[in-house]
């Protein structure tokens, strides 16, 4: 079994990839070629931007962000300390501060009640993450950064695809951030991103810092990086767009179904999951529970033979590269769920005996490992419905 695969994806998909690829290899307009502009104008459709702009990677996508906002030395930007380095990594490496706010503990998403706390006259943008796949509180972020005239980036590295009262993640905010990462909810087969936004002139501005800030051929206008995405890429992606609609609901009916395995129906073992808000789904980009006794459980999913991943074992504000932004909040939910947070098996072609493999092995761990949920207190976990 594999954590997530991408083998039983490329095997449905062979077809089409090939002769993606192919016409890429005889077209040999490898850097900006004619599927990124189709890729882009499939994506802006797709969640409802106005512009798409793909790019590099996820990470570059953050950092074009940040640069076509302008960040000046010393701006701050709020965000969460729990999610992966990069999205901290990459407001330090344009100038500003991160300061991070704590999570709600139920769904590991940025606490929106705890942001206004923290505004300072630096303040400049908010950037919440929709970590494993369900989008944050954007709603309550867009509210506070028009009181405030902030700029609002969501890190959709992870939430690609996912449903917001209706719209899509990345089509929320000032900018939405995604990654194409292998192993993301859409994935390319090396890295990969894009940006959304529906202002024209930040749309152009991340264009021009996509090619090193050129505004026509070798005039450049402005500080950029070279951050496309390869046409090969694109290629891949327009492939696996043709069945994407089919995986989101694949890994819907699989994030249901552990649902219920792991909510002690049917007198089965009761783990606490992470919770999904009822005005929004999850697109499952990681499925994870939570753990008194993460470590004994995790070693014994790897006896029965069941990948398992941490998300991440240490909040930023603990990392020794950013222990220096720890500041007003000192994220006490960040730190306990960094210690209990386990990623199980999750994929569009997850199969049923799979994933009965995985439940029958984590309910028999956290039988004999004897702690279910936190020390001293009920396992069950609120109700966790996926709309
Ligand atoms: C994966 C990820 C990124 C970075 O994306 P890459 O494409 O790997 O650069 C950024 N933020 C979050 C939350 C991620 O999960």
């Amino acid at each position: 079994m594999e954590f997530t695969d991408l083998k039983a994806q490329y095997a449905a998909l062979k077809t089409s990839i090939d002769l993606r690829i192919q016409r890429v290899l005889e077209h040999g307009q490898y850097i900006l070629g004619p599927e990124v502009r189709e890729l882009e104008e499939a994506l802006a459709k797709f969640t409802g931007s106005r512009h798409c702009i793909t790019v590099a990677s996820g990470t570059e996508a953050l950092l074009i962000a940040l640069m076509a906002l302008d960040l000046k030395p010393g701006d701050e930007v709020i965000t969460t300390p729990f999610t992966f380095a990069a999205t901290a990594e990459m407001i330090v490496l344009a100038g500003g501060r991160p300061v991070f706010a704590d999570i709600e503990p139920d769904t590991c998403n940025i606490d929106a009640s705890r942001i206004e706390a923290l505004l300072t006259p630096r303040t400049r943008a908010l950037m919440p993450v929709s970590l494993y796949g369900q989008v944050a509180d954007m709603d309550e972020m867009t509210a506070i950064a028009a009181r405030h005239g902030l700029a609002v980036i969501e890190d959709a590295a992870q939430s690609f695809g996912a449903l917001y009262k209706g719209r899509r993640s990345g089509a929320l905010s000032t900018f939405g951030a995604t990654s194409f990462f292998p192993s993301k909810p859409l994935g390319c087969y090396g890295d990969g991103g894009a940006l959304f936004t529906d202002d024209d002139r930040l749309a152009q501005a991340a264009r021009e810092i996509r090619v090193h800030g050129q505004s026509g051929r070798y005039l450049h206008t402005r500080v950029g990086v070279g951050g496309r995405l390869d046409t090969l890429q694109a290629a891949v992606l327009l492939a696996k767009l043709e069945r994407f609609d089919w995986e989101l609901e694949r890994r819907a009916a699989i994030g249901a179904r552990y649902e219920r395995l792991l909510a002690g129906v049917a007198g089965g073992t009761v783990v606490e999951r992470v919770a999904v808000r009822p005005d929004r789904n999850s697109v499952w980009a990681q499925y994870t529970v939570k753990l008194a006794d993460r470590t004994a459980v995790q070693a014994a999913l790897q006896a029965a033979g069941v990948p398992s991943a941490v998300h991440y074992p240490k909040p930023l504000h603990r990392q020794p590269a950013y222990a220096r932004f720890a500041g007003a909040d000192p994220c006490p939910v960040s730190e306990r769920e960094a210690l209990r947070v386990l990623s199980l098996p999750m994929s569009a072609d997850l199969t049923e005996a799979d994933q009965d493999r995985v439940v029958r092995a984590l309910a028999a761990a956290v039988q004999a490992t004897g702690t279910p949920g936190t020390p001293g207190t009920p396992a069950a976990a609120p109700a966790a419905t996926a709309a």
